[in-house]
């Protein structure tokens, strides 16, 4: 493979400063996209690391050039990594300076003091190896899908390059002594930038990906919860409950539902006022919260009425939850202005077995349950298939 090292490094400095550009716009639209500033400037260091040692393809080198193309773009492989760290934890860590410090100091010291050009490219390469290595294991942790495949493809970008400098450090020490030099045509050159610039792009897609799933994870989450007291909103209740009625009529299982409204919500609101209203209900969700099995569901279902989703169970063994539940709510007090404010639910049950596999008729029965129970005089649990309706 005939590669002219030249064109390669314009090309790739100059894709790094577009990328830098690219972030820069990404993280100034994308709000709090955390990690993206560190990723732009890591892109901008590395353009500029490239573009000075560009400068110096003809022998002989200028050594002041050489320690800020190398110096620069180790500090921006640093801040790739710091980036990465800020996007998985939002906290920066504070290595970039010592490693840039780091960085200058061993450019000088083989550059300028003791000139030896082996000894510069090995010592740089294992430090770019290092810093790479170290972001691709930022990288291979367990997270959710299909952030885990950002993380996975952006991690195998950084394997790659950081092999390729453990290469180069290897193929360099084996190099008979003053062999070496950018401006040496060997095939180890423009090897080594064709590998870098094509991981720098996977690298820099890879970061742009993850943002990517972020925002739409974090999009998805508030398009499906409930702002006030943060459990799925009735369009996500909607979803789930038909997700698991289809698995209901292939596997025979029966679904229970609750419907669960709070008694004379609206005395209290005109009493206490709203704010005091809206503790209530985020009073009555963290105690449903509590009261149910990690396999069930708590919905807002609008209002002040909220819904529970009971896979594998039937109107009775919902009763008895639900049941619990009303006592609880009904015995703890929640404190407002140094008076203990108490306060009642009504719980209508159905279940898929008697009420069929449709959203809509599961829900009306068990809301006409739960109208039963408020004629009763409320603050009581009813199954729908309990009584007949007219
Ligand atoms: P019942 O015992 O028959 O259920 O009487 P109720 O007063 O609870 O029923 P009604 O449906 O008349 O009142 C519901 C009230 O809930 C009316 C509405 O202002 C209030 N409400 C709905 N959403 C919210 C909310 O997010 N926060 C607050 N504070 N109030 C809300
Ligand atoms: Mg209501
Ligand atoms: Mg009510």
């Amino acid at each position: 493979m005939n590669l002219d090292l030249r064109t390669m490094m314009v090309m790739i400095s100059a894709l790094s400063l577009l990328f830098s550009g690219l972030l820069a716009l990404v993280g100034l639209h994308a709000g709090d996209a955390r990690g993206v500033r560190q990723w732009a400037l890591g892109s901008l260091c590395i353009g500029l690391g490239l573009a000075f040692s560009y400068t110096q393809l003809e022998a002989p080198p200028n050594p002041w050039a050489l320690v800020f193309g190398a110096s620069l773009a180790l500090t921006g492989t640093g801040f790739q990594f710091s980036g990465i760290q800020v996007f998985k934890t939002g906290r920066c860590n504070r290595y970039i300076p010592w490693l840039a410090g780091l960085a200058f100091y061993q450019n000088i010291w083989f550059s300028v003091l003791h000139p030896d050009i082996h000894a510069r490219v090995i010592a740089n390469s294992i430090l770019f190896f290092l810093i790479n290595a170290a972001s691709a294991r930022a990288l291979f942790v367990p997270v959710e899908q299909p952030l885990r495949t950002a993380y996975w493809f952006t991690g195998a970008s950084f394997v790659i390059v950081s092999a390729m400098f453990l290469i180069r450090a290897s193929v360099v020490y084996l190099l008979p002594a003053n062999t070496y030099g950018l401006y040496v045509q060997i095939p180890l050159n423009p090897t080594s930038f064709f590998v870098g610039g094509m991981t720098q792009m996977s690298i820099v897609f890879g970061f742009v990906l993850m943002l990517n799933y972020r925002l739409a994870a974090e999009h998805q989450k508030l398009a499906s919860t409930d702002a006030l007291t943060g459990v799925m909103n009735r369009r996500s209740l909607e979803l789930e409950t038909t997700r698991l009625l289809a698995r209901c009529s292939r596997s025979g299982e029966t679904l229970a539902v609750m419907m669960i409204d709070v008694d004379h919500f609206k005395s209290i609101n005109d009493r206490y006022g709203h704010l005091v209203g809206d503790e209530v209900l985020k009073h009555l969700t963290a105690i449903a919260e509590k009261s149910i099995r990690s396999g069930d569901y708590l919905a807002r279902y609008g209002g002040e009425e909220f819904c529970i989703l009971l896979p594998a169970s039937h109107e009775k063994d919902a009763w008895i939850l639900a049941d619990r539940l009303r006592q609880v709510f009904a015995t703890t007090a929640i404190e407002c202005g140094g008076e203990a404010l108490r306060s009642t639910i009504s719980i209508g049950i159905a279940d898929s077995k008697h009420a069929g596999l449709e959203f809509n008729s599961l829900m009306v029965a068990a809301d006409k349950a739960m109208y039963r129970a408020k004629q009763d005089g409320r603050n009581r649990v009813i199954r729908h298939s309990a009584h007949a309706y007219a």
